[in-house]
């Protein structure tokens, strides 16, 4: 039985719910990243005040620090970090081909560095979903080769065959009933690869496939054209999440071409660069014009930081590194995000996608 049921379908885009073990998920949904449990600069109780249903976390991160033991002792994930909406864990296919890990990947699965005490170790996809079995998580993701950007269609056709490789070897690991487990197709730019991994995946027989591999300097275009793709071989109840990707017109373009949720650092990142999305398009609050501003950050936006602080004032705390800057910027980006997959939510169910998608776009610029 599929864990995710369509509700209204405003084609392509949709609502449904992805059912977890411990309740649902309204989708269209977007996760806040919670790498090491935590949101950068939002507590968790901000997060359930804005109905946020479920964040990200990372399996990797979690295992190097504070490790498994201190995490199972305080009875998992939600527990150590005392969150009780769903978790995903991802496995870290993305962090592992980063050159601090000086990570070499084989058919086994990963060696790398541990950057805590320099020893050499490897995550094969067995022990990354036995990490995520012992984190406990909602919906663990398969461990994945992700290559950077820019490759040669040659690397991404191994890396293609490997995350299938590997993708076998994580389903017949997983052995937590009330965990979902999630496929990642990769594939880069190459359609066909594309929609050979997800092809695999689904034959493999995982609870929802997803699609990785983007928000690392791909065209917006090139993106939309691989959700498309790998849509018209997946099952129509496949929850369709969209790894790596937060930007108020990217959400709103993978929605429009059928996905279902996503996740991304991008909103607080930004506002710890001083960037601002608002309903006029991103704003920076360090520019000079600020400096008198006393209107707020968006006069369409209703979260507490537009209806109580000027731009002047949050200009101010940005200018002098006042680390409530980082809290307030960074609230006011998660909430608009939020906001806009309710108004997206709320114009598939009556039918007005196309013209919400419209207007937000031409105002957002
Ligand atoms: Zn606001």
């Amino acid at each position: 039985m599929s864990c995710f049921e369509i509700i209204h379908q405003n084609s392509p885009a949709r609502t449904g719910v992805l059912k977890i073990h411990s309740g649902k998920i309204k989708t269209p949904f977007f996760m806040p990243v919670a790498t090491k449990g935590a949101v950068k600069n939002i507590l968790h109780k901000e997060l359930t005040k804005m109905d946020f249903e479920c964040v990200i976390s990372n399996a990797f991160i979690n295992y190097l620090k504070p490790g498994l033991e201190i995490i199972e002792n305080a009875g998992g994930l939600h527990k150590f970090m005392s969150w009780d909406k769903a978790i995903f864990t991802d496995s870290g296919g993305f962090q592992l081909i980063l050159d601090h890990f000086n990570p070499k990947v084989t058919n086994k699965g990963v060696y790398l560095t541990n950057p805590f005490d320099k020893s050499r170790e490897l995550i094969s996809p067995e022990k990354s979903i036995e990490i995520q079995n012992k984190l406990g998580s909602d919906v663990a993701m398969v461990l994945d080769h992700q290559p950077l950007f820019g490759k040669k269609r040659s690397d991404y056709l191994d890396s293609t065959i490997r995350t299938i490789e590997w993708a076998k070897r994580c389903k017949a690991a997983h052995k937590n009933k009330n965990q979902l487990l999630f496929g990642i197709a990769q594939g880069g730019n190459h359609a066909d690869l594309r929609q050979k991994c997800a092809l695999a995946l689904t034959k493999i027989g995982f609870d929802g496939v997803a699609l990785g591999g983007f928000g690392i300097g791909e065209a917006q275009s090139d993106m939309y054209r691989i959700i498309r793709a790998v849509k018209k071989v997946l099952p129509k109840n496949n929850p369709t999440y969209v790894m790596g990707i937060g930007s108020p017109l990217e959400i709103l373009g993978a929605i429009s071409n059928g996905a279902d949720c996503f996740d991304s650092a991008y909103p607080t990142r930004m506002a710890r660069h001083g960037k601002i999305f608002t309903s006029n398009g991103n704003l920076e609050i360090s520019k000079a014009v600020n400096k008198k501003n006393l209107a707020p950050l968006d006069k369409e936006c209703d979260c507490f930081v537009c209806k109580e602080y000027s731009r002047s004032y949050l200009h101010h705390l940005y200018k002098t590194y006042e680390q409530n800057a980082h809290i307030l910027l960074s609230y006011h980006n998660i909430y608009f995000i939020q906001n806009l997959i309710k108004n997206i939510r709320t114009s598939i169910e009556e039918g007005e996608f196309t013209k919400f998608k419209k207007s937000f776009e031409s105002k957002y610029k």
